[in-house]
């Protein structure tokens, strides 16, 4: 089971979701859609890839909100 983790501009939070096959995830916060998918390696937001996801600031120094939570992702 694929589990993602989104980043909600509405809200400016991040949150981890299970995705099934074509299903589109709302923000759990707010409800919204306008969300965003991260890349699974925790690692790909603090290096960044162009400057698109670089611009979360909050704590995002190597892989913060993995080693809180289980983030299956990462491997950590
Ligand atoms: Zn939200």
């Amino acid at each position: 089971m694929p589990i993602y983790e989104y980043f909600c501009d509405t809200c400016d939070k991040k949150f981890e979701t299970l995705v099934l096959g074509g299903e589109v995830p709302v923000c759990p916060e707010c409800g919204t859609q306008d969300i965003r998918r991260l890349m699974s390696a925790c690692g790909f937001i603090s290096k960044g890839s162009g400057g698109e996801t670089v611009s979360m600031s909050a704590g995002d120094s190597g892989c913060g909100p993995c080693t809180s939570s289980n983030c299956s992702s990462c491997g950590i």
